[in-house]
């Protein structure tokens, strides 16, 4: 009764291509010429920052130059795809046009990206949160709406308590690379560290464009106590 309730809905409205609107076989998915201009990071990539490199060196870990250099905060950060026009309407069209439809698909691709990461065991997901100020103007916080469909999928616990945005900031894409870093240091806060203590934790958010943020809410964890920390998000930004 149910399968059939199914056909005749989907007779009267179709599924549609999350992109392009084009008839498609099931809900949440891409047509097919929309797929294929999705950009995925696949190897070789560096093992640590998960930056796509242009050309396969060895077959050793490879390391960018950023991650030899630098200590980072982070075990790991991996993302799915190439933050460029064709992932590009996915992800604003869920982040500020109520385009929910689109979290299935995307926490998918989360999943397969985070397959290194998720090889060690990890305890915790956490949203990169949002000011409350500006969770009351959008109404919902995508990366917590993204980290609650991976935590169904990938049964790992989410945690949406611990870690606060306590001072408002400008938008990240007003700020340039060394304002980045400036604009939210010291803007989020562990409000309840024992939640965190000792914890293997995974960041999740939509877009990585210098790490800034992600590296400040890594720096607060683990200022609390956290084991370790790993950034996962949809797309990453490649110069
Ligand atoms: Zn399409
Ligand atoms: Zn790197």
């Amino acid at each position: 009764m149910i399968k059939w309730l199914q056909l005749l809905f989907n007779f009267v409205l179709p599924p549609r291509c999350l992109l392009c609107g084009k008839e498609v076989s099931a809900d949440g998915i891409l047509c097919s010429e929309c797929f294929s201009r999705i950009n995925f990071i696949v190897h070789p990539y560096c093992k640590k920052c998960g930056k796509p490199f242009e050309y396969h060196l060895s077959d050793k870990e490879i390391f960018c130059p950023e991650c030899l250099s630098h200590k980072s905060p982070f075990r790991m950060c991996r993302s799915a795809v190439v933050y460029d026009e064709n992932s590009k309407k996915l992800i604003l069209d869920f982040k500020f046009f109520d385009h929910l439809e689109n979290k299935s698909l995307l926490a998918n691709w989360l999943l397969l990206a985070g397959k290194d990461i998720f090889s060690e065991s990890v305890d915790l997901l956490i949203p990169v949160p949002l000011h409350f100020s500006r969770l009351l103007k959008r109404k919902y916080n995508q990366s917590a709406v993204l980290c609650d469909a991976l935590s169904k999928l990938s049964h790992i616990p989410a945690n949406y308590k611990a870690l606060k945005k306590t001072k408002h900031t400008l938008p990240q894409v007003s700020c340039n690379g060394k304002q980045r870093l400036k604009n939210v240091r010291n803007a989020f806060e562990v409000t309840h560290p024992e939640m965190v203590k000792n914890k293997r934790i995974v960041l999740i958010d939509d877009v990585f464009t210098t790490g800034s943020t992600l590296k400040e809410c890594a720096r607060v964890l683990k200022k609390a106590g956290a084991e370790s920390v790993c950034a996962l998000t949809i797309a990453r930004v490649c110069d």
